[in-house]
């Protein structure tokens, strides 16, 4: 029960990452509340921890709305009184995500809006309600594309979770005296549905593999994990970081073969 009596919001947890967060959170105590804009996902996540005896509820949010990611955190305290833990981890990857010259403006302003915008919202509505609770973790999504190039492009994808990286340090600097932690989780390419339903062919899952050391995709549930050290109080020296969880991809030059 790492994060027992605590209240912890999760965006994106209709699935990947942020349905099995939700999933674990609770199992080791937390009360949850689920955001999506997928309203079936999100619900079927709150729906599976209530009936394994958790508390968890639901509420429609897009993260690139204003409105929405202050009433999700509004609706957080209401329920549960209070706010310990935020999960900002809702993102996209675009289909007509490319390199500089063919990707379109408007995919890179959606982009931006959700990925970006998203993790400054969750933090601008939610860490006044970590001050009130005494404190907190902030967890933001990022990405190991935030640290590594890569010659299959997505560059509204990764300037995204740059912004990510750089809005994580600096919020935790600022908040390092207020009891409030905000820390990066940097995975690796996942075997989730954002990027598979690009991986569609055995070739582009290859062109991947070789890069990373352990040869497999990463699972949602091993980003859990770490997403639940981050948030319990056995991280209360770590802030500022930027986590990697990647299957050794950023510190390899050769793969073994
Ligand atoms: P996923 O697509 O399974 O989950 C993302 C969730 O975010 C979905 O439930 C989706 O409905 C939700 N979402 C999308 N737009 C939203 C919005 N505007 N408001 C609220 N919710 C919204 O993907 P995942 O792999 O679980 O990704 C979770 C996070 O991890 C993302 O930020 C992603 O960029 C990041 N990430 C993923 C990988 C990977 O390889 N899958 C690698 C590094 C980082």
């Amino acid at each position: 029960m790492r994060l027992k009596d605590k209240v912890a919001l999760i965006t994106g947890g209709s699935g990947g990452i942020g349905r099995e967060t939700a999933l674990l959170f609770a199992k080791e105590g937390a009360k949850i509340v689920v955001t999506d804009v997928n309203d079936e996902g999100g619900q079927a996540t709150a729906d599976e921890i209530n009936a394994a005896g958790g508390e968890a509820f639901f509420i429609h949010s897009d993260v690139s709305k204003a409105s929405d990611c202050e009433a999700a955190v509004a609706f957080t305290e209401e329920k549960f009184g209070k706010l310990n833990v935020i999960f900002n981890n809702a993102g996209i990857m675009h289909s007509d995500d490319d390199n500089a010259v063919t990707t379109e403006e408007a995919v890179w302003d959606l982009t931006m809006n959700i990925n970006a915008k998203g993790v400054f919202l969750g933090c601008k509505y939610g860490i006044p309600a970590l001050k009130r609770a005494g404190g907190g973790s902030i967890i933001n999504t990022a990405s190991f594309v935030a640290i590594l190039g890569a010659a299959t492009p997505q560059v509204a994808y990764t300037a995204s979770k740059g912004a990510v990286l750089a809005l994580t340090r600096e919020l935790a600097i600022i908040h390092a005296r207020e009891n409030i932690r905000v820390n990066a989780l940097c995975p690796g390419p996942l075997r989730t549905e954002l990027l598979m339903k690009f991986l569609d062919t055995e070739e582009k899952k290859q062109r991947r593999l070789v890069h990373i050391p352990m040869g497999r995709f990463g699972e949602a549930k091993e980003m859990a994990y770490a997403a639940l050290f981050l948030a319990s109080d056995e991280a209360s020296f770590v802030t500022g970081t930027d986590f990697l969880v990647d299957g050794g991809i950023t510190s390899a030059y050769v793969t073994p073969v």
